[in-house]
């Protein structure tokens, strides 16, 4: 038995002549908030679209274990019945849909409408500003509410893991504040979560452990709080 949930090994990943991921190990363990920073063009999102099948086949070279099983060659429908989510950069809602829609169609793979039902009501109280614009089309909310539905849209099909990219990007402080809060969260209540983050100090102060990327490489890793302490991390991505 292995409580490992996502398990990389030497995943390298190349755009024609570019190496984006030089070969790197990376896991996520059952009931982890783990997160992955580093600098802009480091390889995170890269990574992320390594795990979830999105990118043209021929230029992933490693192995991705999900819930012990290899993902090579899966696609991101199927991903959705094995219970992974991914919130993706730029959140991808559902534009032409209202808030409910949305909702409705992270839970299309369940088929107890009573628990969907409820778990509307359970992230309209967590955001109430999402009830109050129920039937408001997707893609007229701002960017934090976007977010803040994405989220919720992808926890309506009770993921066994969470994949977030760059939750923080282009948000106000409070609302910075208010994501992350729900990140914690979601974990407390045993979601198993990869967080890419920019916003490294708000990250590894939420995480359990965490990895630094740069130029396709884990340069550093370990638990979150040695790593908040550690001077090369303070120095480089923490602006201390
Ligand atoms: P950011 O925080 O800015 O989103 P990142 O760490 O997520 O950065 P990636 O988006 O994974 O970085 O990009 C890694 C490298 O791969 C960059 O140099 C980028 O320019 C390059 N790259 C990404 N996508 C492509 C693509 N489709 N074609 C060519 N090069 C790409």
């Amino acid at each position: 038995m292995t409580d490992s949930v996502l398990k990389i090994s030497g995943l390298k990943v190349a755009y024609g002549g570019i190496k984006a991921v030089k070969g790197i190990d990376l896991e996520v363990n059952q009931g982890e908030l783990v997160t992955l920073i580093g600098a802009n063009g480091a390889g995170k999102t890269t990574t992320l679209k390594a795990i979830t099948g999105t990118l043209p086949s021929g230029k992933v070279e490693g192995d991705i274990a999900y819930l012990g099983k290899s993902l090579t060659g899966i696609t991101p429908f199927k991903l959705i019945h094995q219970r992974l989510a991914m919130v993706p950069e730029g959140r991808g809602v559902f534009t032409r849909m209202s808030i409910h829609e949305n909702l409705m169609m992270g839970a299309f793979i369940r088929e107890d409408k009573a628990g969907i039902e409820a778990d509307i009501e359970k992230w309209f109280s967590v955001f109430p500003r999402l009830k109050e614009r129920s039937a408001q089309l997707a893609g007229t909310l701002s960017g934090g509410e976007q977010q803040m539905l994405a989220m919720a849209r992808a926890l309506m099909s009770h993921p066994k893991l969470l994949l977030l990219d760059e939750p923080s990007m282009g948000l106000s402080p409070i609302m910075v504040e208010k994501i992350f809060e729900v990140i914690r969260n979601v974990s407390k209540e045993g979601v198993t979560i990869l967080l890419v983050e920019q916003n490294a100090k708000l990250a590894l102060q939420a995480a359990h452990r965490g990895y630094v990327m740069d130029s396709g490489l884990i340069t550093i890793s370990g638990e979150a709080k040695a790593l908040l302490n550690d001077p090369k991390v303070q120095a480089a991505y923490l602006g201390e």
